[in-house]
């Protein structure tokens, strides 16, 4: 199965992206972490990213389109991939098209997690994730079992995105509304999308998205 995970900064991608992965044995894709990644290894494009990252802009189309392009070609995207944060303009969609029809492939559904902006920006400026397994909590949401320690592995080193603060998330929503929501009727038009209530607890809107991705499965 690929998908597409469609949803404003702080919707939940990333979390529903982890339990999607286990629950249908798909990859998660984020160019998020992936861009974070380039940013940390100080290269030439992890450069270019970083100012752009940090003042909440999306980084240049090309750059992207090339580096999912790439990821997809290898061999672990077989058994199928969630694209969690790409595309997210016009133009990422519409070169996405264009890839997997070259490379002999399809999307099987978009969902859409549904949020409202003002809540976003309590949940982002919250967020922290284990340094070592990459573990997500939030201040308020969701604190570690014992404080301190990462419920999964145990370490005790958590830290905070760069762009996980009030003034840049409301520059992240603004893209979104004018970048990335235009998506939504996109994909629409080919009815691949189905729509998520991301006002939810975590665990509900993960049953809402597994209902969502067993239907897909079943019309086949
Ligand atoms: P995310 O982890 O998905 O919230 O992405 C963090 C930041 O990376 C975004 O605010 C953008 O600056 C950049 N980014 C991630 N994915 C894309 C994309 N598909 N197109 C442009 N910029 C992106």
């Amino acid at each position: 199965m690929n998908l597409v995970l469609l949803g404003a900064p702080g919707a939940g991608k990333g979390t529903q992206a982890k339990r999607i992965e286990e629950n249908f044995h798909v990859l998660q894709l984020s160019t998020g972490d992936m861009l974070r990644a380039e940013v940390r290894s100080g290269s030439p494009r992890g450069q270019q990213a970083d100012a752009l990252m940090k003042a909440g802009r999306l980084v240049p189309d090309e750059m992207i389109v090339g580096m999912i392009d790439r990821r997809l070609d290898r061999d672990d995207c077989r058994g199928g991939f969630i694209l969690d944060g790409f595309p997210r303009t016009l133009a990422q969609a519409s070169a996405l098209d264009e890839m997997l029809a070259k490379k002999g492939l399809k999307l099987d559904t978009v969902l859409s997690i549904d949020v409202d902006d003002e809540a976003m920006v309590e949940r982002i400026s919250g967020r922290l994730t284990c340094a070592n397994c990459g573990e997500g909590y939030h201040d308020s949401f969701k604190r570690p079992k014992i404080e301190g320690i990462c419920d999964v592995c145990g370490a005790s080193r958590f830290v905070r995105r760069a762009d996980d603060n009030a003034e840049t998330v409301r520059a992240r929503l603004k893209e979104y509304h004018a970048q990335t929501e235009p998506i939504i009727a996109y994909y629409d038009k080919g009815g691949l999308v189905r729509r998520i209530d991301g006002m939810r607890s975590i665990d509900q809107v993960t049953a809402q998205v597994t209902s969502a991705l067993k239907e897909c499965v079943r019309a086949g």
